[in-house]
């Protein structure tokens, strides 16, 4: 799932992979999580993530492989925030060709600008104060927009209006992914 924050990504990763059966692996909730519960992880990411910050991609690439390769993961998933620049880009496609799978596809959920900054501040979350949310979207534009061209050119790219509501963006992921609601 590639999107602004505020596109509703994750809400619509849940619901998906709810319907395909396979897990949605948010790396902002592993991240979160890992915060809440005071890990090593959470230690080094706390600071970074309350900036509007990326964290480093050699880190990600860790948490995101360690992930892959959990038994839940074998036979299917989708991928929520990750990756979020070239770099990770990159190291996603050696962490899949070393687990033998390919990506189906990657949905890019569309939303204007000024309905990103009031679904972000509306929502209320530690890094959603809206000089973060301003600073977050600022580097969405810079590093991860980029991954558009990106998997527009490998024929991977799936483009989905976001600005409607939640079961109807749903359903049109999932007629363009083939998949009967
Ligand atoms: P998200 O819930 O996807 O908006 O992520 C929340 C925050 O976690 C981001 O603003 C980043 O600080 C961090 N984060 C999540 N995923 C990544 C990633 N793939 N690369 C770097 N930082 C990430």
């Amino acid at each position: 799932m590639l999107g602004a924050p505020g596109s509703g990504k994750g809400t619509q990763a849940d619901f998906l992979a709810a319907s395909l059966g396979v897990p949605a692996i948010s790396t902002g909730a592993m991240l979160r999580d890992a915060v809440a519960l005071g890990s090593a992880l959470g230690g080094k990411v706390e600071s970074i993530m309350a900036s509007g910050a990326l964290v480093d991609d050699g880190l990600m690439a860790e948490v995101v492989r360690e992930r892959l390769s959990r038994p839940d993961a074998a036979g299917g998933f989708l991928l929520d925030g990750y990756p979020r620049t070239t770099g990770q880009a990159e190291t996603l496609d050696q962490i899949l060709e070393a687990l033998g799978v390919q990506l189906d596809a990657v949905v890019l959920l569309e939303v204007p600008e000024t309905v990103l900054v009031q679904r972000a501040v509306a929502r209320r979350r530690a890094d959603d104060r809206e000089e973060v949310v301003r600073e977050r979207l600022r580097v969405y534009r810079e590093k991860t927009e980029p991954l558009v061209a990106h998997y527009s050119q490998r024929g991977l790219l799936r483009r989905i209006d976001g600005e409607r509501s939640m079961p109807a963006v749903t359903a049109a992921i999932l007629q363009e992914l083939g998949v009967q609601a």
